[in-house]
């Protein structure tokens, strides 16, 4: 969807580089491109407008330091930006749910006909319940399609949650009200009521899930979306945002080919936080929303931790342990580490697969049909790590000037390729010091199991 903002970005880079510094005239054209790009991408007018203005003002500001160049340092600017338009300064505050109301705390989903809300609901009362104890009581007010309220039955009863039944000759209203009532009296700490969605957007639906609203007050409101579909995710999250007042956004199916444009549109729209993320169709597929990682992701920045994992599933098992055990334990991912993913990718049989999560840089390499030049520019990236001492890869803040010269000539390359190459890996060090949480360990687990 985005593809155009990366090869755009990429372009600029490309015909900036022999500039020194970001200037109105350079950081001009950089924004045409990303201005068109996210046009093109369904992202709304008024999100673009205002983005755009962000990154300018900031560019203009920007202390390009010397291993970037302007194009780099540009991007940067964009990337930063683009996390903040998605809610990065909410922090991790923003996936947590309002629980302060007297129980039960009623969460109501809303969204169109197959955007992933009853699935939504049942990741939902798994997490609250393994990761909060929660007791939680689901109900469907969807009664137009006797099928979703058995689909909501059975996946309530795959996460081992409670489940209200009601009918279709029922009224959404009172199945709301009946269902909470229930919840009340058996001591259920959440409620989560599912409701019929529309193909489209239609007055009936919006009254409906109005009244429900009215009806019971929930303390959150979940606007559930499909971030693989563009100018129509925001036209409903218009709508459902000027019918309800909403709490917060789950953006479904991030595992599929979208880059994440809706994801732009919609916060913006409707100024509530993106909370959680779909990552798959499983149960457990369910995440705190990242907006950074889902700003590298939109620019091609590579989602280091995709390729990871993938780089994981041929590692052998030892290796990957001492990397889990060495973050587990507050260790910091370095070179030494960058270089045994690099070899371990070699390792992998072609790129081709991991193309698409790497940076941007080494995909734009790739991007004349020329995965030799790939090849090529992964193993000038080895060469540069196997010219350092170990010290120096284990503490990449040593690599002063003559550290540098040195190393480049060992590597028989520039010495702007060593810098772009530290650059690089700053980068992808920074996504790994978000790893250190639980993701690592729970990354390792899936892949042993
Ligand atoms: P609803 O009509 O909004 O209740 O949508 P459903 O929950 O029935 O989901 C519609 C389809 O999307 C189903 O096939 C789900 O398995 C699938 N789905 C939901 N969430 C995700 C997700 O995060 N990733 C993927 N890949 N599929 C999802």
């Amino acid at each position: 969807m985005l593809d155009n903002l990366t090869q755009r970005l990429a372009k600029v880079v490309k015909t900036m580089r022999g500039e020194a510094r970001l200037t109105e005239t350079n950081t001009a054209e950089m924004l045409r491109e990303v201005r068109l790009a996210l046009l093109e991408a369904d992202v709304a007018l008024p999100a673009v407008r205002e983005f755009i203005a962000k990154v300018k003002e900031k560019a203009l500001g920007e202390d390009v330091i010397s291993s970037l160049t302007p194009g780099q340092a540009l991007v940067g600017v964009v990337q930063r930006e683009l996390a903040a338009l998605m809610g990065a300064d909410l922090g991790a505050a923003a996936s947590q749910l309002n629980f302060a109301t007297q129980p039960p705390a009623i969460i109501l989903m809303a969204g169109l006909q197959g955007v992933g809300k009853t699935t939504s609901v049942g990741k939902l009362a798994k997490f609250l319940r393994e990761n909060h104890k929660k007791k939680v009581l689901t109900v469907s007010a969807d009664v137009y399609r006797p099928a979703a309220i058995a689909q909501l039955q059975s996946v309530t009863e795959q996460v081992g949650a409670d489940f209200f039944p009601s009918h279709s000759t029922d009224k959404p209203v009172d199945i709301a009200l009946a269902a909470l009532d229930f919840a009340k009296k058996h001591h259920h700490d959440v409620l989560i009521i599912d409701t019929a969605g529309r193909l489209g957007i239609d007055a009936a639906m919006m009254e409906e899930i109005a009244a429900v609203h009215t009806a019971v007050k929930p303390i959150e409101t979940l606007f559930v979306v499909d971030a693989m579909v563009g100018q129509d995710a925001v036209n409903s999250a218009r709508a459902f945002h000027d019918a309800l007042p909403l709490t917060g956004i789950i953006l479904t199916k991030l595992d599929g080919d979208s880059r994440g444009g809706a994801a732009l549109s919609v916060r913006h729209i409707t100024g509530v936080p993106i909370k959680f993320s779909g990552v798959s169709e499983k149960m457990d597929g369910l995440e705190a929303f990242d907006a950074s990682r889902m700003a590298n992701r939109i620019l091609g920045m590579g989602d280091i931790l995709a390729l990871v994992a993938e780089a994981q599933k041929n590692m052998d098992v030892s290796a990957a342990q001492d990397l889990a055990q060495k973050m587990k334990s507050g260790g910091k991912f370095d070179l030494n580490d960058f270089k045994a993913q690099i070899s371990q990718m070699k390792k992998m049989g072609g790129l081709s697969g991991l193309l698409d999560k790497l940076p941007a840089q080494m995909q734009q390499a790739a991007a004349g049909a020329n995965m030799g030049m790939a090849e090529k520019q992964v193993r000038r990236m080895e060469g540069i790590i196997n010219a350092m001492t170990p010290l120096e890869r284990a503490k990449p803040d040593l690599i002063k000037a003559s550290r540098k010269r040195r190393i480049a000539t060992g590597a028989g390359v520039q010495i702007q390729e060593v810098n772009r190459m530290l650059a690089q890996f700053e980068q992808m060090q920074s996504m790994m010091k978000k790893l250190k949480g639980g993701g690592m360990m729970k990354m390792m687990r899936s892949m042993k199991g």
